[in-house]
């Protein structure tokens, strides 16, 4: 892609958001699609296909999001466009790697960090699913508008979401290796765990959702105690919110960038062999940020 002529080039922003263009347009994905504007690298349109085994199975929803001038120091801002009944549209929505809570930005992150993140906070539910810009509307409306948002057209890209994002090819094990293998969608079958104690009225804590799949994924042979699965979540916790360790260099590629999930990418590659890596990583540290945003929202909300 071009640089449009009145951008510096050697500014570090432009750099970097040209690069990370570059980055996903080379490594397109079955799951979303992103690109910045033709007149403004500096705001992105992306489409996101709904989580697999939720009321947004089938749903293609689109977003657009904005980097600040500092990028990538200061985080993007994200804001629904295709009507989900997940999120309000056209409102900056609270989740932990936006400008809500930019203490939790770290410039090693990118885009595709932001996307992925956000497709492990549509099955959310209960008090992780809170904050600005959440909306709580009941299944059928969620599953309606899943149905209805492949043909929604963005005015500005002129095109639908369909478009924007093709349904893979059939095939023999597409689907059921993201199904089997993603940690966001271990995520969602306890989340239908999670929503059976709701309705029985017994509110079932945030963090014990989100936790599952870091606890689950590694060794099947050694279930590990729930004490642990806390353990995890406050080095998660303390490992988002102290950022006490240097950052890595701005041109480091995003998903070399955090500890727990690399471990839990080395745990994981043992086992699901037939993942593309990046992929997986990119889940992880998706999973890793809905982790510190269902902590923060406790402490906040
Ligand atoms: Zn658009």
């Amino acid at each position: 892609m071009a640089v449009p002529a009145m951008l510096n080039k050697n500014n570090s922003a432009v750099k970097r958001i040209m690069q990370e263009a570059r980055e996903l347009a080379n490594d397109p994905s079955t799951e979303y699609s992103a690109a910045p504007l033709e007149d403004d690298i500096f705001e992105w349109h992306c489409t996101l296909r709904g989580p697999s085994g939720t009321d947004f199975e089938g749903g293609l929803y689109h977003f657009r999001i904005r980097l600040p001038a500092e990028y990538p120091f200061r985080p993007p801002s994200i804001m629904l466009l295709t009507p989900n009944g997940r999120f309000e549209l056209n409102t900056k929505i609270c989740i932990s790697f936006t400008n809500y809570h930019e203490e939790l930005w770290q410039p090693a992150w990118g885009v595709r960090t932001a996307i992925i993140a956000l497709q492990g906070f549509f099955p959310l539910k209960g008090q992780a699913a809170m904050g600005i810009g959440a909306l709580e509307a009941p299944s059928s409306e969620r599953r309606r508008l899943a149905a209805l948002s492949k043909d929604w057209v963005c005015p500005r890209c002129n095109h639908s979401n369909l478009q924007s994002l093709p349904d893979p090819p059939p095939s023999n094990d597409s689907g059921s290796t993201l199904a089997s293998a993603s940690p966001p969608t271990t995520t969602t079958t306890e989340e239908k765990t999670s929503a059976e104690a709701d309705a029985s009225g017994v509110p079932t804590p945030a963090v014990d959702v989100t936790v599952t799949p870091v606890v689950r994924s590694p060794e099947a042979d050694h279930p590990t105690p729930p004490g642990n699965a806390n353990r995890i979540t406050e080095a998660v916790a303390n490992d988002g919110a102290t950022t006490s360790s240097p950052p890595p260099p701005p041109g480091a590629a995003p998903r070399g960038g955090h500890q727990v999930g690399s471990s839990l990418y080395q745990q994981s590659r043992t086992h699901v062999s037939t993942v593309r890596p990046p992929m997986l990583l990119d889940t992880a540290i998706g999973v890793l940020l809905v982790l510190v945003f269902a902590l923060l929202c406790r402490r906040v909300f």
